[in-house]
């Protein structure tokens, strides 16, 4: 490869950031995500994530869902720079029910910042986070929020971490006072005190540090990078993002040893940032973000190689020649083409429906990543349409919907019409809403007899014939995939047993 290129992606790769934010709703996520784009200089005015997301979501009814139930739904992602680094901060989606996207943006991150109210500890859904992160070993750093308010002695929050996660913690900062008298932090590495005003030397604050960090330093390891790269163990920042203290902690721990772009699997081999030839895997799809351009964006993480406007790359899946003719940086405030993206970074693509969750793109190397899954859906209903004349435009609707993910759709094979499958309700909800408002088409929904779905794998002939013998109970998914629908887990388990030869899968691997 050209010396000057290498050297270019090295030194470009080593300053990308690409971090998710995750906690259980109400811990201060969206709060810490503005304090973080204003010291980023993304932001002018703390508050504006917020008023602005509220302002376009005011123009459709799906987004009206999110702002009645005060969830996010919508996955996005912001890139800043901060000390000398490009960050991508990619949000994950607050509620349970959008499960599987919130998966596929963990598997296009780097590290996680986890968020815990000091008052509170770890809740359900932060463990739920975590143990996705776990599962792909993505490096963890953990910021204890809400310092300013009561909150849990600092030793038991540790201890809570550690034994609740399995994750050895290192604190990096401690907190200088606490609740109303909370004043700043203690950097442990640098031993500089962080606080507003100058605090005088025997400021009963600074005492109560020392003897804590005796304390801490005989009983909590140091931080180990190795340890913290494979996800053991996770340096622990303190501080309050609604005071904006600890903020610059964590920015500027994330600027020393926040981990560069990590190799990627695929099915033959992972691929590393530093590679010249140019890869990146889509893992969200959102239409209509604007609502007045029907537009339609696929994100993509660049896996290795200097992406470049107007380069061509080949869309594996099919085989197809695709040309990145507006890749996109997204910021706080708006978007810009993107000339130019490294390994880490994350481009919206415009496309009309060519791009799907999963797929590879790639210079030249046949290479298909690995690791954004489809799960089983626990929900299965049966699509209703109010105005017959319209079955041709619900199936367009169905069809797009389905492809960014919203719900997972199933063609049944005995010509009965097409079944949505969700993991949580509130899916269908979001279903209905955009039907109606991008689609103007109005449906409901009607029970199948089917509870539970799995993915069929094995020799060709023997799946032909488990579906003759089956087709009231087999449909096809969005890529012609045959799909196992039971009425019970007794049903499945049954016929799993009376069909040895063939693999029942409840995750679909995809791309
Ligand atoms: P999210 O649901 O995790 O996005 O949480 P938000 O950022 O919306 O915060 C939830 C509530 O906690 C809001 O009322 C915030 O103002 C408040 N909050 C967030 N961070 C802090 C903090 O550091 N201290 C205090 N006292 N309140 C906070």
């Amino acid at each position: 490869m050209s010396e000057a290129l290498s050297a270019e992606i090295n030194r470009e790769i080593s300053r990308r950031r690409t971090f998710a934010i995750i906690s259980h709703p109400d811990a201060g996520k969206t709060t810490l995500t503005e304090r973080i784009l204003r010291a980023g200089g993304a932001i002018q005015l703390a508050g504006n994530v917020r008023a602005k997301g509220e302002r376009r979501r005011t123009k459709s009814d799906w987004m009206g869902i999110e702002r009645d139930r005060g969830i996010s739904v919508v996955t996005s992602v912001m890139t800043f720079e901060y000390g000398g680094c490009v960050f991508n901060l990619l949000d994950t989606p607050g509620h349970e029910d959008f499960s599987e996207d919130t998966y596929r943006t963990l598997t296009a991150v780097d590290c996680a910042v986890m968020v815990i109210d000091a008052a509170k500890g770890i809740e359900a859904r932060t463990l739920k986070l975590f143990e996705i992160c776990r599962l792909r070993d993505i490096p963890i750093i953990t910021f204890i929020n809400k310092m300013d308010r009561e909150a849990q002695d600092c030793f038991a929050l540790l201890d809570e971490i550690s034994s609740t996660l399995a994750l050895e913690t290192s604190p990096a900062t401690w907190p200088v006072g606490r609740a109303a008298t909370f004043a700043g932090t203690y950097d442990i590495r640098t031993r500089q005190i962080h606080t507003k005003e100058p605090l005088p030397e025997n400021d009963p604050r600074l005492e109560q540090v020392r003897e804590d960090l005796e304390l801490a330093e005989a009983a909590l390891p140091e931080f180990d990078r190795e340890a913290f790269d494979a996800g053991y163990l996770t340096p622990v920042f303190f501080g309050s993002a609604m005071k904006e203290i600890g903020v610059t902690d964590l920015l500027d721990a994330l600027v020393a040893y926040g981990p560069v772009p990590r190799a990627q699997p695929t099915e033959g081999r992972e691929v590393k940032a530093d590679e010249e030839q140019v890869t990146a895997l889509i893992f969200k799809i959102q239409a209509n973000m604007d609502p007045n351009h029907r537009d339609r964006m696929a994100f993509a993480r660049v896996c290795s190689g200097r992406l470049t406007r107007g380069m061509r790359l080949k869309h594996v899946r099919t085989g197809k020649q695709f040309a990145l003719h507006t890749p996109q940086f997204f910021f706080a405030r708006d978007r810009q083409l993107a000339e130019e993206a490294f390994g880490g970074d994350v481009v919206g693509i415009p496309n009309h429906g060519t791009l799907r969750i999963g797929d590879t793109l790639s210079e030249s190397e046949e290479l298909r990543f690995t690791g954004v899954p489809h799960f089983a859906p626990e929900i299965l209903r049966r699509v209703r349409l109010d105005d017959a004349m319209k079955a041709k435009k619900l199936r367009q609707a169905l069809v797009e919907l389905a492809e960014e993910g919203v719900v997972q759709l199933f063609k049944p094979q005995d010509g009965l019409p097409p079944i949505v499958g969700v993991v949580g309700t509130l899916q269908l909800d979001v279903l209905q809403s955009r039907l109606k408002a991008e689609y103007s088409v109005s449906i409901g929904f009607e029970s199948t007899p089917f509870t539970l779905a799995r993915w069929i794998s094995g020799e060709r002939a023997k799946i032909d014939a488990f579906c003759a013998t089956n087709r009231s109970s087999m449909a096809d998914d969005l890529d012609g995939d045959p799909v196992f629908l039971a009425s019970s887990s007794f049903m499945m388990r049954r016929t799993i047993e009376m069909n040895q030869d063939l693999t029942f899968h409840d995750i679909k691997q995809i791309g």
